[in-house]
């Protein structure tokens, strides 16, 4: 018989530790949590689900069955605001805001068929300020009112964060970040040419990738090129080809609109 507790109480007793620190239960399976699964415990939704602590043995949290706070407590939307990695700004921008002028009306159209059904891969392409960043965090955005989990990364930025992981005394060591970016179940990444691309980098974009597109995850990219284009970057090395290639498997949308400066100040102003 095990013990069950709250998600307060199993807080109070962990401290400072954050939430990321629960692992759902037996067996502990890092596997992805998929649409229709709570994205915190990984119970199907409408079964109210529960965690254990990442504990050693003899802590007092030891084999303790925690409520899902998702599932029992109503947390799930601020959650999903916290994982998203949206700005206060972007968690407001919306498609339905985009008009016809903005010049976004392929990229809009690929989105919510994103949204609907969120496995594989879309990319979008197009130069500096035509609305890749805009799109992405939308994407994120309707998922969130789908009780989705997505999360905006911008590629050198994570990078720069898990290369930080090996620092002594890091509040997230690397694996555990690794895993989230890369388990769950829809990531937006922007600037993904923009990756100082040394080994070391290309080789985590690949693992993240590679892990991504065989499991099959809804993963939305932003590249500043044609990915089907010969105008590739030449500092992109042989594994960024093979990222290219899985993403020729999946729609690709330019974007071709021009300055969205417009529709982001009117954003901005609505806050
Ligand atoms: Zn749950």
């Amino acid at each position: 018989m095990c013990d069950i507790i709250s998600f307060d109480e199993a807080r109070r007793i962990l401290q400072e530790r954050p939430a990321w620190f629960l692992a759902r239960p037996e067996p502990y399976n890092p596997a992805p949590k998929r649409p229709g699964q709570c994205p915190i415990c990984g119970y199907p939704q409408g079964t109210p689900g529960f965690l254990v602590a990442d504990v050693p043995v003899g802590h007092p949290l030891f084999g303790v069955l925690i409520r899902c706070p998702a599932c029992w407590n109503g947390y799930l939307p601020e959650y999903l605001r916290k994982i998203s990695g949206l700005s206060p700004t972007m968690l407001n921008w919306r498609l339905e805001n985009i008009v016809a002028e903005d010049g976004l009306q392929e990229a809009t159209r690929a989105a919510w068929q994103f949204i609907k059904r969120p496995v594989g891969w879309l990319t979008l392409w197009g130069s500096f300020g035509t609305g890749k960043t805009f799109i992405l965090a939308c994407i994120i955005n309707a998922l969130r009112d789908r009780q989705i989990a997505g999360m905006y990364i911008v590629a050198p930025e994570f990078l720069d964060r898990l290369r930080a992981t090996y620092e002594p005394d890091t509040p997230i060591g690397f694996n555990k970040l690794f895993a989230q970016v890369r388990d769950i179940p829809v990531l937006a990444l922007d600037e993904l040419g923009q990756v100082q691309a040394t080994d070391w980098a290309n080789d985590k974009l690949f693992q993240l990738l590679d892990y991504r597109y065989r499991h099959r995850l809804g993963t939305v990219i932003a590249l500043h090129f044609d990915p089907a284009g010969k105008a590739v970057p030449p500092q992109f090395p042989l594994r960024f080809q093979a990222i290219l290639s899985r993403i020729k498997e999946f729609p690709v949308v330019e974007l071709s609109g021009g300055d969205v400066r417009g529709l982001l100040r009117q954003e901005a102003h609505n806050d």
